[in-house]
Order: structure tokens, then sequence, then C-alpha cells
């Protein structure tokens, strides 16, 4: 509204005062330039080092606050965040939703001529057994370079470099033609009420947004061929399912045909060796595209060109063998809970499986069902869902936050491959999607596959370097973003 009556007003400024008009056309072609220009300057003016210092210091208190869920205790943890943007002169409000829990949102005002920018992350951490940690896991310590606590990785490294580029923006000056907005949330780990509870109460607050920006993404160093930089378009859903027979019971002595545990297995049988189609996102075509590079051999070509390769049966059924990509090209099932009878001699009237099944994003979940219950063959067998499904999304990579991200992140490592990665797992960015706004998980730490297994295991650390390089990757993509 406010822009359309803007432009009105101009117009008619336009019309009484000729001679204006020339200046003002002049000024408007001036001002990309300018804006450029002012964007140049205020990165080139910043003196790195005392930030870098900063978000170490911070990082290590920030480690210190215990928000393990359970319980949660993530006000500790927003109470945190509010005292550094309060010294900064960050507009921001704590959002208390149940005991010891709460949101917190803040802001940095741009001049609205684009949609907001959202940097998500949660204060929650999944719980850590001390005795078989190096360090503490609350201590925030360093060791070898290395700082160690629970949530190094997951997620309050990025959430804390989130806040640092907040405090940056506002001290510095930050030009911005978007609304810059931070909220970290709680109970990602459990339940998700954080973010759901700021969806269903607070909706104003993010629903505009063009841009969000959370975990999901990962860089690996891998030896020898070079980083990955996964930026995370979209996930699979979970949609798991519970295979129910029913049948006689009986004493296992006196055999029962057809049994509930007897057709059970006849059908799981069926299950297990069913291989659903292959079908092809167009971010996973683009990933195979990418990381063609890394490829030796055959398989760059068909990397790239991954759509083509498919045709040959021999590829498909070549792919299709190779866990680390076969469950991107397909729903998948995995058989994971069997359960009959509790005593040897006894044949159970009923007997269970339960199966994860993963959807790709835009997978119709009846439609599976109905492919599902032709492979069982068997109509005797109920099906029931064993969570909630939530329906699976993604975002595209054809937007300028991702180009720009591409960017920023080869200036700093020319070497870096970009790929769009699709996570087999659940992500908040799940909800958000749903409100149109496009989610990239993206992280800014370069990581060895060593220290990125320590996420949600025994000595979660991070290294302080990347702290300290990250800062700033991620400071450009979002100082160049809320401009762009
Ligand atoms: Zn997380």
């Amino acid at each position: 509204m406010d822009d359309l009556q803007n432009t009105s007003a101009k117009r008619t400024v336009l019309g009484k005062f000729r001679p204006l008009c020339v200046l003002l056309v002049m000024a408007a072609l001036a001002i990309p330039a300018f804006a450029g220009t002012q964007l140049e300057d205020h990165l080139g003016a910043i003196v790195w080092p005392p930030y870098q210092d900063e978000t170490v210091r911070l990082m290590r208190e920030y480690l210190r606050i215990d928000t393990s869920n359970p319980p949660g205790n993530e006000l500790a943890a927003a109470e945190f965040f509010h005292r550094l943007f309060d010294q900064a002169g960050i507009r921001n409000i704590i959002y208390p939703y149940a005991p010891g829990r709460a949101n917190i949102y803040a802001v940095i005002k741009g001049d609205g001529t684009l949609r907001p920018l959202v940097l998500l992350n949660h204060m929650d951490v999944v719980q850590a057994d001390a005795r078989s940690w190096r360090l503490p896991p609350f201590s925030g310590e360093i060791l070898n370079g290395e700082m160690y606590g629970r949530g190094a990785q997951d997620m309050k490294d990025e959430g804390l470099l989130q806040a640092m580029v907040m405090l940056i923006a506002a001290r510095q000056h930050l030009p911005l033609k978007r609304d810059l907005i931070f909220l970290a949330t709680s109970d990602e780990e459990v339940d998700g009420t954080g973010s759901a509870w700021m969806l269903e109460n607070h909706p104003e607050a993010v629903r505009d947004a063009e841009f969000l920006i959370t975990e999901g993404g990962s860089n690996l160093i891998i030896r020898g061929r070079g980083t990955i930089h996964a930026v995370g378009v979209g996930e699979k859903a979970p949609f798991w399912l519970r295979l129910t027979a029913s049948g006689r019971g009986g004493h296992g002595s006196i055999p029962v045909a057809d049994s509930a545990p007897d057709r059970l297995v006849k059908a799981l049988a069926r299950v297990v060796d069913w291989q659903t189609p292959i079908r092809l996102l167009p971010s996973v075509e683009q990933y195979f595209r990418v990381i063609a590079a890394l490829e030796p051999g055959p398989r760059a070509a068909q990397f790239r060109d991954i759509r083509k390769a498919l045709q040959d049966p021999a590829f498909a059924q070549s792919i299709s063998r190779d866990e680390e990509y076969n469950f991107l090209l397909r729903d998948t099932v995995s058989l994971t809970v069997l359960h009959g009878s509790s005593q040897t001699n006894v044949i159970p009237d009923t007997a269970y499986a339960e199966l994860d099944v993963r959807l790709l994003p835009g997978e119709d979940p009846q439609l599976f069902m109905g492919q599902l219950r032709s492979v069982l063959a068997d109509d005797s067998i109920r099906i029931t869902s064993a969570n909630r499904f939530k329906p699976p999304n993604s975002s595209s990579t054809n937007t300028s936050l991702y180009r720009l991200i591409e960017q920023v992140v080869r200036q700093y490592n020319p070497q870096a491959i970009v790929a769009p990665a699709l996570g087999g797992g659940y992500t908040e960015s799940q909800m958000y999607r749903q409100l149109g706004t496009t989610c990239y998980g993206f992280n800014t730490l370069e990581v060895t596959p060593e220290v990125d297994a320590s996420e949600h295991a025994a000595n979660e650390r991070v290294p302080v370097e990347q702290l300290r390089r990250g800062l700033r990757i991620l400071y450009e993509v979002v100082a160049r973003a809320v401009n762009q």
C-alpha cells in the first residue's frame, strides 16, 4: 500500500514541475550505483578481528547456558540474546509461552523496498552424557583449537553467528532494502512447539518474508576432493506406517495355517523386495550435475546428465545400490519394527511391523499407500499411520539468494562446490515454506567428517578458526541479500 501511494505522489510532482523532472530522473538513475557503492564502502569499512574475538567470547558464554531438551529452559538463552540486542539498540521481544520456554524475535528495519529476510535458529540442544565427553559438555572449553559444547554444531554456532550479524549490522549501520529478522525458537529437537507457537500466535512476525536461512546446510571437507557446501533446499517427510496382521492364535506345538505372523512375514517379503519408482527432482538433478566435478571416470559424465543416464537400466540399478544416492531418487521404505509373540511356544493372534517410509517433496501419501497395498497383496493386513505426517516441501534454487550464496562461498573458497541438498529428515523449514517463503539450510563453517560426526554425539565441537571465518561469510551473504 505504501509503495503505491508513493508512486502516485511522485507522478503528480513530475507532472507539475517539468524542470524538476530531469533532476529526479538523474537522481533515480544514480540510486542503484550509489547504493552499491554504499554497500561496498560499508563492507570495506568493517574491522573484523574485534568482531571475531567477540564471536568466540560470546559463543563460549552461549554454550555454557544449558538448554538440554527436555526440559529446554530456553528462556535463559533468550535473555542472553535480549541483553545483546538491547545493548546494540536492536528492537527485540521475548515471547514466553510455557514455564522456562520462550522464543525471541528481533528486527532491524529496512526501507521496505523488498520483503524481509529471516535468520532462524533454535536454542535448545539434545541431552549430553558428560561421562563420555573429553571436556564438560556445557563448558565452552577450547582444546587444540576446537571449542567443545553441546550445540556447538546443532545449532548454537549458527544461532550465535546470526546474532553477531544483527549486532554488526546495527553498530555499522548496514543499509537495508528489506527488514532483517532474527528469530530464535525453543524445542526444535523434541516437539517443535516453539516455531509452532510462533506461527500460530504471531504469524505477522514472519508472514511476509521472502527468504529464510536456517540449519540444514553442511560443508564437508572431503580429503583430496575439496569442500562440498551443501545448501539445504528441501527435505523428505517421514511417513511411518504400522502393518498389523490378525489370525487365530494357538499353541506353538500345533501350527496354524495362515497365522498372523506367517501372513505378515509373507507380505513383508514382498515389501522388502519392492523397488519404488525413481522420481528425479530438479534440485536433485542439479545436485548430481554439480558434484559430477568430484567424480572420477565415466560417472562424471553420467552425473552431469543424470536424467539421461537413468534411462540406462544398468546405471539405474547400480546407483540404486549406492546408499549415498539411492534415497535422493525415490520414496524409500525401511523395515524397522517387528513384533509377534513374546513367548516361543505361543502363536499370537496379532503381529505387526513398522515401516519408516520417507516421501519425496511433492509426493501424495494416499497415492503411495495405494502402491503399498498392491505390493502387500493381502487386504486383511491393516495399515495405520505411526506418526503425525507433515507434507514434504522444497524451495527452488532459481533465486537471487541461492546465486548470492554460490558467489560469496566461492569468493572465500574458490575450490568449494556449492550443491543443493535434499535432506532425508525433517527440518522446521517445512513449516515456514507453507507461508510462501524460500527457505535454505545454509551454514558457513567448513568441517572435517570427524568433527561433523560429533553432532548429537559425544565431544560435539567446532573449530574456532571456522567460527571466525564463518562470521565474515554469513555477514557478507546477509548484507548483500538485504540489498538485492
Ligand atoms: Zn538442529
